[in-house]
């Protein structure tokens, strides 16, 4: 073995015609919004659907495993990294609007999306200003705020299935439900297309500015983090984040993770916080909120690795 691939491997991968890049031991805190983890054996990049199914046939023939990544911003990456494939999607960048419909690549910055929209007078998305994910991640994570979620607007997604099929999902074909879609069996999302409305202009800039206040308020851009640490839990009047100030976790830190002292329910990287800071943070979090109140709280934050 040669860093984390062996060469047969390394070979292989080396000898597919793409026009996108095949990186080896690249490291994964580059790549996501916490700046921790290790590298990943093979960092693929593809810049098209064509780039995209030659790979993923050339990583099933190898069996390595791959995993698609966006903007990193809902992940936390084990400090020993990943031993496969992480598939970039930062190349799918195609937007097109007709109508009502804004169709964008998976690799889109949603507020790229929130931009365009409101430009045209489309109103449906402005809640997710300031979430710092990619198009794709947001349906995969069902991204959401303000009570709503992403999948009150997806019309349609494109995707490859784990075996190199292409397919669409079509609007109500299976269920999603808060922070869960129906893609968490190795599929690949390249596009899709939210439905909006027509709005005023002015509503429209403003909830998007109150959007963002709020995050800012939050703290959510003093430091490095991936967002929400828990989900709220179903069926409790009371958010994860008080439920973490009850119980008196805000400022709680092992090395430089440490629980924001303006939001509860986030992890902040405050320097350079190993993984395993992060997540021993994370299971002092759960395990005091369990002790302390008796509610078993479900992660949000997806561990890689
Ligand atoms: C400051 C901050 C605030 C946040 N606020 C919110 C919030 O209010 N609401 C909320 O819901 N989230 C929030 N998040 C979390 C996160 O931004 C969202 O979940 C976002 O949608 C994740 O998108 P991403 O591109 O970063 O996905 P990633 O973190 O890269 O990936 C997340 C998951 O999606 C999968 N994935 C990504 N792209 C694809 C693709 N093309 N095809 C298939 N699978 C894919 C990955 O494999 C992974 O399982 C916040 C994060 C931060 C850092």
């Amino acid at each position: 073995m040669i860093l984390g691939v062996s060469i047969n491997v390394r070979e292989t991968m080396q000898k597919i015609n793409i026009k996108g890049k095949i990186l080896f031991d690249v490291p994964l805190k580059d790549h996501t919004t916490l700046k921790a983890g290790g590298p990943a054996d093979i960092y693929a990049v593809p810049e098209d659907v064509y780039d995209l199914m030659l790979m993923m046939k050339a990583l099933t023939e190898c069996s390595i495993s791959y995993y698609p990544l966006g903007a990193g911003s809902n992940v936390l990456v084990t400090d020993s990294g990943f031993r496969g494939c992480i598939i970039d999607m930062s190349r799918f960048q195609n937007i097109s609007v007709r109508g009502l419909y804004i169709c964008a690549g998976a690799g889109i910055r949603l507020e790229r999306i929130i931009r365009e929209a409101a430009s045209r007078g489309l109103t449906g998305v402005e809640h997710l200003s300031g979430i710092p994910g990619t198009f794709g991640g947001a349906v995969v994570c069902n991204a959401g705020s303000f009570g709503q979620d992403i999948s009150a607007s997806l019309e349609w997604a494109d995707y490859f299935d784990s075996a190199g099929n292409l397919h669409r999902f079509h609007r109500g074909e299976s269920p999603f439900s808060y922070r869960h879609s129906p893609f968490h069996s190795g599929e690949v999302i390249i596009e899709a297309a939210v439905r909006l409305g027509i709005g005023s202009s002015a509503e429209i800039h403003s909830r998007i500015s109150r959007a963002r206040n709020e995050r800012e308020k939050r703290g959510h851009y003093s430091h490095p983090s991936a967002g929400s640490v828990f989900k709220n839990p179903p069926g409790f009047e009371i958010s994860a984040g008080q439920l973490a100030d009850q119980v008196g976790l805000k400022g709680f830190r092992i090395n430089d993770a440490m629980v924001s002292e303006k939001h509860g329910n986030i992890v902040v990287n405050t320097g350079h916080a190993s993984s395993s800071d992060i997540s021993r943070v994370i299971s002092v979090m759960h395990q005091r909120i369990l002790e302390e109140t008796g509610i078993d709280l479900e992660r949000e934050i997806i561990y890689l690795g």
